[in-house]
Formats: structure tokens, sequence, C-alpha cells
């Protein structure tokens, strides 16, 4: 029997080699290029895609998905935001995602950033590389008894907050939807904002997240705050925090996600002039750093992906239930 086939879009060789590792039963195409409108024919003869964080699922991907009988969208992250989830339910293709892979991987990766940032640890690391031993300019500050400020306390802000409190800090948190977790006070966005000495945004980018960082909350933070975004680009409206950085209003930013990321991250653009002036300037400052969404890049979150993934797509051949159905 012929074996069912995956178009699998923006592929890499760490995609490859745990996708490869798990699949018996699929046949899998992988296309380097991300599934958008100019590229989705590529799916043709196949009941599914299998795309990630940055591939544009509008309704003109759709369209044409839908035209080549394409049965379901296998995305391979747990962020939906780029997926026209009511067009594809009007065309009867089910989305199907990983909503939980490893909390450890991201909430892991966001402390890092932090004591990065923090104790200006990638511009130690270039000077002593040159043999340039000076401390200026690199003092940073004692987390130990200073304030998260911890926005979405779901699976990575939960275990961001037990790394927090590992440092001994005090937590204060946002979210719509409290939950009773020991030793967090919930308190409003603005005195959030006003509060915090760190602060990490963990909720997913929606209407009501769109630019949650804004010039608004910028101003009403603390001269030396981090802010730090391991979560989707658009929670942060960059240029406004580009102002409020070149102002000195706030400390420094660690981003894992950038709102123009899309075509950006994931690709060595070393060889090419960057045009984007907003990315541009960030990097140049000695108080922001930059990690390519790489988060969630640990052996067992892509193992995890990979298992999930493919069971999603043996679930909805065999008919079952699908836990993982975006609705
Ligand atoms: P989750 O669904 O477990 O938790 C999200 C939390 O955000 C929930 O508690 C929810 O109530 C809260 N929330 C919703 N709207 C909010 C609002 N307006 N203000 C504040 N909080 C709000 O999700 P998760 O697994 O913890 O993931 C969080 C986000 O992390 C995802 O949406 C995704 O964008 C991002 N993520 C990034 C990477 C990466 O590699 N950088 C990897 C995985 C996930």
């Amino acid at each position: 029997m012929e074996k069912e086939q995956i178009a699998f879009f923006d592929a890499k060789p760490y995609d490859k080699e745990w996708f490869d590792k798990y699949n018996t039963d699929y046949e899998i195409i992988y296309y380097d290029g991300r599934l958008r409108p100019q590229n989705a024919k590529l799916a043709e003869g196949c009941k599914a895609v299998c795309a990630f964080v940055n591939d544009e699922i509008n309704e003109k991907t759709i369209d044409i998905l839908s035209r080549l009988e394409v049965e379901v969208i296998l995305l391979r992250c747990a962020g939906y935001n780029n997926v026209s989830v009511e067009e594809a339910k009007k065309r009867g293709i089910k989305v199907l995602r990983v909503p939980d892979y490893s909390p450890y991987a991201v909430a892991e990766h966001t402390m890092g950033l932090i004591l990065a940032l923090n104790r200006k640890i990638p511009r130690a690391y270039i000077r002593t590389r040159d043999f340039n031993f000076s401390l200026n300019g690199l003092t940073g500050f004692d987390l130990h008894g200073k304030t998260a400020g911890v926005i979405g306390t779901g699976k990575i802000g939960r275990v961001f907050i037990d790394i927090c409190k590992g440092f001994g800090m005090e937590i204060i948190a946002f979210d719509p939807k409290p939950a009773d977790i020991d030793g967090v006070r919930y308190v409003s966005k603005e005195e959030l904002f006003k509060r915090s000495d760190i602060i990490s945004l963990h909720c997913p980018l929606t209407k009501e997240t769109n630019y949650m960082i804004n010039d608004e909350a910028l101003r009403l933070m603390k001269k030396n705050a981090l802010i730090v975004n391991t979560s989707r680009g658009r929670l942060i409206d960059t240029e406004a925090l580009l102002i409020a950085l070149n102002e000195k209003r706030i400390g420094g930013a660690a981003l894992d996600v950038y709102e123009e990321e899309s075509g950006l991250f994931f690709e060595d653009n070393s060889d090419r002039i960057v045009t984007d002036e907003v990315i541009s300037l960030l990097v140049s400052r000695p108080n922001v750093i930059i990690t390519s969404h790489q988060a969630f890049l640990t052996e067992e979150a892509l193992s995890n992906i990979a298992q999930i993934t493919l069971k999603n797509f043996d679930d909805f051949l065999a008919g079952n239930s699908l836990e993982n159905e975006v609705k």
C-alpha cells in the first residue's frame, strides 16, 4: 500500500533528524521554503502539510491547499497565530498543533537570556577572546530579592516562575485567568510594569496581547528594568522599545522573537545586506540580546515535537478524537 504523503515546509536539518528517527508510516517530502501562497502548490498529492511558526497560512494559502485536497495542517509548534483557523474550518481542513512539548526548554532559555543580559556575558566572552580582561561596563545586579513580573502563567510561565524562585526573586504576575500558584501574587498589568525589575512575556499572541508592550507600558517601567520576550514578536511594539532604549528609559531587552522575524530568523543572512533598520539598530545596542527563536531548541523538545506531530496525523487518519485540534 502506498504511504500517505506529508509536505513538510521550512525543513531544517534538526527537523529532518528527529522526524526521520520516529517516522515509519509516512512519506515525508521535505521543502526548505516556508509554506506560503507562492509555494503551497508543492503540497499536491499530499494529505497533510507540516508547518512551523513563520509559515504564512493565510486565506490564500488555505484556498490553494483546499483545491489540492489537503485535509490537515500539522503544526509542529504550539502557537497558531500564523494560521487563518476560521478559513481552514470553512474549507474543512483540520489544524492540529503540539501544545506542550517542553515548557522547560523555553523557560530555561528565558532565564539564560536574563543572566546573559544582566551580567553582560556575551560582551565579556567577546572581550576575553581578544585578551581584553577589563571589567568596565560589565556591572549587573543581583537577581536575589528583585521582582520578576511574569505575564502569562500557563505551562511555560509556571516553569519560569519556579526558576525565578530558585534565584530568591519575588514574583508578581498578570494573567486574565489567574491560577493558585504558591508564592505568586497577581496584580494589574500597570502595577506589574511599575514594580518589576524583570518583565517576562509568556502569553500567546492574540488581538488583546498584540503590542501589549507599547510606548505607554514602557513609560511605566523602572529605568533599569529588563524585558525578555520568548513568546511572540508582536507582543512588543519594537519601534517603541528602540526609542525607550535610546532614551535610557529601560535597562535592556532580550528577544528570542521579533515582530518582523519571518524570512530573517532561522536563516543565515550574514552574506546579505539586512535592510530592516529596527533590528539592525537593536543588534548594535550593548544592552540588547537577540536569539533567533531558539528557545524551543532542545533535544527533548525536538523529540516530543516529532512524536506528537506524527501521532496527531495517526489520530486524524484513524478517525480518533483529536485532542490537539485548534478550534
Ligand atoms: P499556555 O497556553 O500554557 O499559557 C499561556 C498563558 O497566557 C495562559 O495562562 C493564558 O491564560 C495567558 N494569557 C492569555 N491571554 C493573556 C493576556 N491577555 N495577558 C496575559 N496572559 C494571557 O502556553 P505556553 O505553553 O505557556 O506558551 C506560551 C507562549 O510561548 C506561546 O503562546 C508561544 O507563543 C510561546 N512559545 C515560544 C517558543 C519559542 O521557541 N520561543 C516555544 C513555545 C512557545
